[in-house]
C-alpha cells in the first residue's frame, strides 16, 4: 500500500519536474534557481513523510498548528515553510521550528518577529506576502504600502528579509496571473534599493498548482504546490 502510493508519488513528482524544466528552457533560467515546496496542507503526516524520502525536502502548511503537528511527526531533514497566515500568538511555538515564513502580512507582524527572533537568538528567513492582485479579501502589503514602509523594515535586524510573496487571483488560465507576478518581480527591484543587510531581497514565492510555469517565466525562486503533486492520492489517507 505504502509502496504503491510513493511510486504514483514519484511519478507525479517526475511528470512536475519535467515541466519545471521545460518552464526553466523557456525562461533561460536553471532549475537550481528554484525550490519547490511541496504544500502538505491537505495529506495527512504520513503521506508528507514520503516525499522527503523521494527527495523533496521543503515542506510547506499553511496553518502554524499543522505545521506544528506534522513537524513533531515527520522524521528526517526537513525544512518547513509557513505559507499562511500566523497569528502573533503562535510566533514564539513557530519560530524554532521554520525555516522560511513566506507569509509575513503586516509590518506590526514582522516587528513582532523580530523582537522574539533577539529573544531566541535566532536568525529568521521572512518574505513579505503582497497583495498583488488587489483582491479585498487577502492578506499582504499593498503594492504601494510596502515601500513606504522600508525605511522602517530596513530597522530590523533579527529578522532578515529574503524577498517577496504573493499569490494570484485564482483563475483557469494561467497567463492571467502573468501581471501579478510581473508586479511583485517589479516591486522587488525597487525594494532592494532601500533595504540593507542582513536583508536581500533575492527571492520570490509566487505560483502554485494552476499557474507555476507562468511564475517560473516570471522569475519565483519559491513555487509552493499542493494539488498538482497531492490531487487524488489523498483518498488513500489512513
Ligand atoms: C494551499 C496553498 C498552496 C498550494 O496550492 P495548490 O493550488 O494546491 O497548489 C500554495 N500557497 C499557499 C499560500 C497555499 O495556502
Amino acid at each position: 500500500m505504502d509502496g504503491q502510493l510513493k511510486s504514483c508519488l514519484a511519478d507525479r513528482l517526475a511528470m512536475i519536474e519535467e515541466r519545471i524544466g521545460a518552464a526553466c528552457r523557456r525562461a533561460g533560467r536553471q532549475r537550481s534557481e528554484l525550490t519547490l515546496v511541496a504544500v502538505t496542507k491537505t495529506v495527512d503526516a504520513a503521506l508528507a513523510a514520503l516525499l522527503p524520502e523521494l527527495g523533496v525536502l521543503d515542506l510547506g502548511e499553511s496553518r502554524p498548528q499543522e505545521l506544528w503537528r506534522k513537524a513533531a511527526m515527520v522524521p528526517g531533514p526537513v525544512r518547513w515553510h509557513l505559507v499562511g497566515h500566523l497569528q502573533r500568538n503562535k510566533i514564539e511555538r513557530t519560530l524554532p521550528l521554520v525555516h522560511v515564513i513566506h507569509s509575513v502580512d503586516s509590518l506590526r507582524l514582522l516587528q513582532a518577529l523580530d523582537q522574539e527572533a533577539a529573544k531566541q537568538q535566532q536568525r529568521v528567513q521572512a518574505l513579505l506576502e503582497v497583495n498583488a492582485s488587489g483582491e479585498p479579501a487577502k492578506h499582504g502589503f499593498g503594492p504601494t504600502e510596502i515601500t513606504g514602509v522600508a525605511p522602517k523594515i530596513d530597522q530590523l535586524r533579527h529578522i532578515q528579509v529574503m524577498g517577496l510573496m504573493t499569490m494570484a487571483a485564482l483563475e483557469d488560465a494561467q497567463e492571467r496571473s502573468r501581471p501579478t507576478f510581473a508586479l511583485l518581480r517589479q516591486l522587488r527591484d525597487q525594494l532592494k534599493g532601500s533595504l540593507t543587510r542582513p536583508h536581500r531581497l533575492e527571492h520570490l514565492s509566487m505560483g502554485m498548482s494552476n499557474d507555476f510555469e507562468v511564475a517560473i517565466e516570471e522569475g519565483a525562486t519559491f513555487i509552493r504546490l499542493g494539488t498538482v503533486i497531492f490531487e487524488g492520492l489523498s483518498e488513500t489517507k489512513r
